[in-house]
């Protein structure tokens, strides 16, 4: 697997231009700065890795625009040794950036295919996440509680597993609305039966399926 000067060049730009956006995490830009998006994607769209958009991976599905990425991993302040739980492995890409930040990983995926492949590029990159493929629409009951949830799929609705998953203090993080445009939310556990709910940012992504996704 090469990451090149040439990649990592385009890398750097890339990096730049989501601190002209506003990111400011330094351990996240650190974290983009290295983590090759390149090897995420499939050969043919090599060129576009460090262009600031979303790209198809297989299945229909998408590896998130980097501003996103930057977006929704800043709002949740990853912290050394944070117990995170995402949901919607996909490429890996997003997990690998959470494994770089030095978080404890969990990640679940719908698609055998993509699970398989992101399990792969992970290793390879020495990178160890807990693996499931399943759905992530429950959460992950046996490793609760989570400091923070990642959901990178739009979701008709908070799910409530994920709301109970959290530890007191957590934050979930996951764009909800229809199956066209989402609010980003921002969901704060404050006690045992009380979470605080910010709504933020407009986005699109691909649909959360499985029990509290959509129904097609
Ligand atoms: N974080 C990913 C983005 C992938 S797009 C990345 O960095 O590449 C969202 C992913 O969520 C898709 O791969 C889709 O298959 C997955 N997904 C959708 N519904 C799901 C569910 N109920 N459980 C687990 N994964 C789901």
């Amino acid at each position: 697997m090469i990451d090149s000067f040439k990649h990592k060049g385009l890398r750097s730009r890339l990096v730049d231009s989501l601190v002209e956006k506003g990111i400011a995490d330094e351990k996240l830009l650190a974290a983009m700065r290295k983590v090759p998006r390149h090897l995420f994607i499939e050969n043919a769209l090599d060129d576009a890795a460090y262009e600031d958009r979303p790209l198809p991976i297989a299945e229909n599905q998408t590896i998130s625009q980097p501003y996103t990425v930057a977006y929704q991993t800043s709002l949740l302040q990853i912290k050394k040794g944070h117990k995170v739980l995402e949901i919607g492995t996909g490429s890996g890409y997003q997990c690998a950036i959470l494994c770089e930040m030095q978080a404890k990983v969990f990640t679940i995926e719908t698609h055998r295919n993509l699970y398989i492949q992101a399990q792969r590029v992970l290793a390879e990159l020495d990178y160890a996440p807990t693996m499931r493929c399943g759905d992530g629409s429950i959460g992950w009951e046996e490793h609760a509680a989570f400091d923070r949830i990642l959901v990178t799929a739009a979701c008709p609705s908070i799910p409530d597993p994920l709301k109970k998953q959290l530890a007191i203090g957590g934050k979930l993080v996951l764009p909800v609305g229809t199956a066209d445009m989402q609010e980003m939310c921002l969901v704060t556990r404050k006690s045992g039966q009380e979470w605080e709910i910010k709504r933020l940012d407009k986005f699109r992504f691909v649909p959360l399926t499985g029990k509290n996704g959509f129904k097609f």
